[in-house]
Parts: structure tokens; sequence; C-alpha cells
């Protein structure tokens, strides 16, 4: 078969991407309308698609068609006002229009002569944002697609510091077993790390937590690092965390540090959720002392800042230990001899999008003023909602709000909560899931849609309250 020309020129892309603005535009506006969750059974979506790719190319109107019969109903509302689910991941309307550009150019931004703007605004964005979150000026950084991968490339660079950067040339057989710390209250993606990075499950070491904050026991970390150390192991690194994803721990990063100082220990900071609030200064004084002198600190601006995934903010005190972690440089990828940033010699993948793109439009269009407004009000909100809750007969508050997260249970067993769980979301006017503290079932309920307000938070405690007397 020849080629018939009839592909999508730029005239109709130009059509198209109208269309598509304006519809996403209504999306937008009519959210509240549908269920936050998607009310489909497993397995529903994909019976509606055909078993091979078509032969012969169809028209867009075909196309979109068949988006909004088959793939819309499948969908889970993450911009739904009523969105209390996990953690937010907003993206604002003028991130979503700076990722249409970038999707637009799709430039491969590896190496700095590859899209020299996309670094250097980067570098800016990075040092506009260390800024903003009061992170001392000696702190540079890179912008990496999650949480997960910043948390991985930090793991990386403890191994290898802690074996003189052997790791990497000789692999880890034969040495002694590497220890990493952290509390037991840390995200799974600290666990996988350390699958990854060859440190293992068994050593990682996840000290108990306790307190107001549910922070890591740090007489416990001193005693196992000692222990460690008794035993021929080779303590490599602490990885603590500000706003953990059950219940939003919160270590004592002052006395971490202090450990980590006298041990020798490379530091990382998760704080990929609650580092956004970093932005009010009032919330500093409860969850931030400390923070400067982390060797690494990833924080999400994906999640609660505004800017659409992916997007994950990794600060490096000293970007040195990371980049002898993961720098290689084959013949393809040698630029000449200036002196310039080629990011992708910080992280794992090689290509790299241009996200500080979205994060220079979000930051113009707002100003900080207009998203520490956002976030402030998030936070009082799920303060005046846990107040009512805590009032609700037969109620109980489980964990108290720490920023805009907290948890509770309805009356009943563990089973009555997920019951409750299911038929709230079944019910589809807000998105609430479950999680588990102190070998408990609980319900966790955040705040953090942009386009939130006090009326749907409120609205969440009728809705709660509601179904859970119809069970
Ligand atoms: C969301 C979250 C992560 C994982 O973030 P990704 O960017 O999805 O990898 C890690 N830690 C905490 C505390 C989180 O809230």
């Amino acid at each position: 078969m020849t080629y018939d020309g009839k592909d999508m020129d730029w005239d109709e892309f130009a059509h198209w991407g109208k269309h598509i603005s304006d519809w996403a535009a209504d999306y937008h506006k009519t959210l509240r309308a549908r269920p936050v969750r998607a009310q489909t059974r497993p397995g529903e979506i994909a019976a509606q698609l055909p078993p091979a790719a078509p032969e012969t190319g169809e028209g867009m109107e075909a196309i979109l068609s068949d988006f909004e019969r088959i793939a819309m109903p499948g969908m889970t509302h993450w911009q739904h006002p009523r969105f209390f689910a996990y953690f937010p991941a907003n993206a604002a309307p003028p991130s979503i229009l700076a990722e249409m550009l970038v999707s637009s150019i799709a430039a491969q931004c590896m190496l700095w002569q590859t899209s020299p703007a996309a670094t250097e605004i980067e570098e800016v964005m990075v040092d506009w944002l260390r800024a903003a979150l009061g992170l001392p000026p000696e702190y540079t950084g890179v912008i990496q697609d999650s949480a997960s991968s910043a948390t991985l490339s930090a793991v990386l660079t403890m191994r290898e510091r802690a074996t003189a950067f052997t790791g990497n040339r000789a692999g880890l057989s034969g040495k002694p077993p590497l220890r990493i710390y952290c509390s037991d209250q840390v995200h799974s993606s600290i666990d996988r790390a350390c699958w990854i990075a060859g440190v293992g499950q068994d050593n990682l070491v996840k000290l108990p937590s306790g307190g107001p904050q549910h922070a890591m026991d740090v007489g416990a970390l001193r005693k196992a690092i000692a222990a460690d150390r008794a035993a021929g192991h080779i303590p490599a690194g602490i990885v603590a965390i500000t706003g953990g994803t059950g219940v939003g721990a919160s270590d004592d990063l002052g006395a971490v540090l202090k450990v980590a100082q006298g041990e020798n220990l490379y530091t990382h900071l998760d704080a990929a959720w609650a580092g956004a609030a970093m932005i009010c200064p009032e919330y500093r004084a409860a969850f931030w002392p400390g923070v400067a002198g982390f060797d690494s600190i990833v924080f999400n601006p994906h999640k609660w800042l505004g800017a659409q995934f992916d997007c994950s903010v990794q600060f490096l005190a000293d970007p040195q230990a990371q980049l002898n972690t993961l720098k290689i440089e084959p013949e393809y990828l040698k630029t000449s001899g200036e002196r310039v940033t080629n990011f992708s010699e910080w992280t794992i993948p090689l290509g790299r999008r241009f996200r500080a793109l979205k994060i220079w439009f979000l930051l113009r269009s707002y100003g900080l003023e207009g998203l520490r407004m956002r976030i402030r009000n998030h936070v009082n909100w799920a303060h005046e909602l846990c107040e009512v809750l805590r009032k609700a007969d037969g109620f109980e508050i489980v964990t108290e709000p720490m920023l805009s997260l907290f948890s509770f249970r309805c009356p009943g067993d563990d089973a009555a909560q997920q019951r409750l769980v299911d038929a709230i979301n079944d019910d589809g006017r807000i998105y609430l899931t479950q999680g588990a503290f102190e070998g408990r079932r609980i319900i966790r309920f955040q705040v953090g849609q942009f386009e939130t307000t006090r009326d749907d938070v409120m609205m969440a405690g009728g809705v709660i309250q509601e179904v859970w007397s119809t069970l």
C-alpha cells in the first residue's frame, strides 16, 4: 500500500487543538457534577476496545467520540474539587498551558546544548523554589519525574559514598551489608529504592516513631547504628520525612542531622507532599527546623503546589556525590568544553522533558502569595472539618491534622471502616482513601485540590455522616 497523504496536517491540528482546549475548560467547569472516583468494573473499559490496532487511519472526530464514550467514564477525576483521597495531583491552568507548549515543541532536554533554555530556566526555577522554601543559597538541584526517582538517586549516592565509590564498578558482592535508617512511617518508595540499589529490604532499618508528630525515635537510631557498626555492617545513610503519606509523620530534622553528622552518614529528606507548604513561613517552625544541612531534599510541585505531574524537585547541598554516582559520558554525549550543566548527569534516565516551564508559568501566574493562600485555606479547612467529625456521634479522630491531613474512624471495627470508605466512593460525591495506623484501619482525609472551596470540605462532613447512617 502506498502512503495516501491523509495524515493530520497542521491546520487540522490547530482545529482540534482549539476544540480540545474548549473541551478542557468545559470539563473543569462542570467537574462537580461528576462522581469523583470512576464507577466502572474491572475489564469494562478494555472490553470496549477492538482486539487489534486498525490497519487504516481514522478521522479525529471518531477518535474523540470514542474517547468520550469509552475512556471518560473510566476516569477518576483528580482535579475534582471534592477529591480528598491520597494526596492531591494539582494541575493549575497555567501549568496545563505550559505543558501544551512543552508537548508541542517536544524537545529532549538531556544536555545543555539540546535546549539551553530548558537547562537554564530549570536552574533558575530550582533556585526560586529553594528561596521560596526557605532553604539556604548553597543548595542547587534538579527536576526529576517523581520523588521515587529522586529518592532512588539519593539511596544510590548513599551506597556509592559508603563504598568509596566502588559499587558501580565492582558491584556489592563480598562487601559487608550497607545499612540505611528511616522511621516506620516512610513511603514505600524508600523500600523500593533500597531493593533496586542492591541494599536489600533487610538492610533498611525501620525505627519506631512516636510523639505528636509521629517522629523517628532518634535514641533508637543511635543504638541501631552502634549495633550495626559492632556487627561489621556499613551504615550508609538516613532517610527522614516531613509529612509522611499515612498520617503526615514528620521527623525532628535537627536531631536526625546531628546523628548523621556524628556518624558521617548521607542524609535524604522525603518532603514529597508537605514540602509545598513550606512556602508559608509560619509552617516551618513545626516541620522544618534543622532542614538546612540535609544532603538531599525532595519535594513534589506536582502534588500540592499546582504544577502538573510530573515534576519533582530534588535539592542537593553539594551535587558532586550524586554526579559521581550517576554521571556517565559515552562518546555521543560529549559536548565541547564549555562549563554548562548537563542535567541528565544528575539523574537516572537520560531523556528529560522541559519540566521547568510549568513552574515558571505557575509561579508567575499566581505569585507565591497566591499559592500560599491556597495552602493556608486547605490547612484551615482540614482543621475545621476535623472538629466537625470529632463532635459527630461515635466518630473518633485517630491522628490530628498534620497540615491538611488527618485521619478518623467511624463507629465499628476495621471492616466497618472499609465499608464506609467503599460506600462513600460508590456514592461519588467525594473521594476518600483508607490507611493503617498502629495496627488499626483508619480513614484518611486531606484537603489540597486547587479549586476546592470551604463549602466542598464542609459538604464532605455531611456526606460522611449521611453515608454512614445508611450502612
Ligand atoms: C507521593 C509521595 C511519594 C512518591 O511520590 P512520586 O513522585 O509519585 O514518586 C513519596 N513520599 C511521600 C511522602 C509521598 O507523599
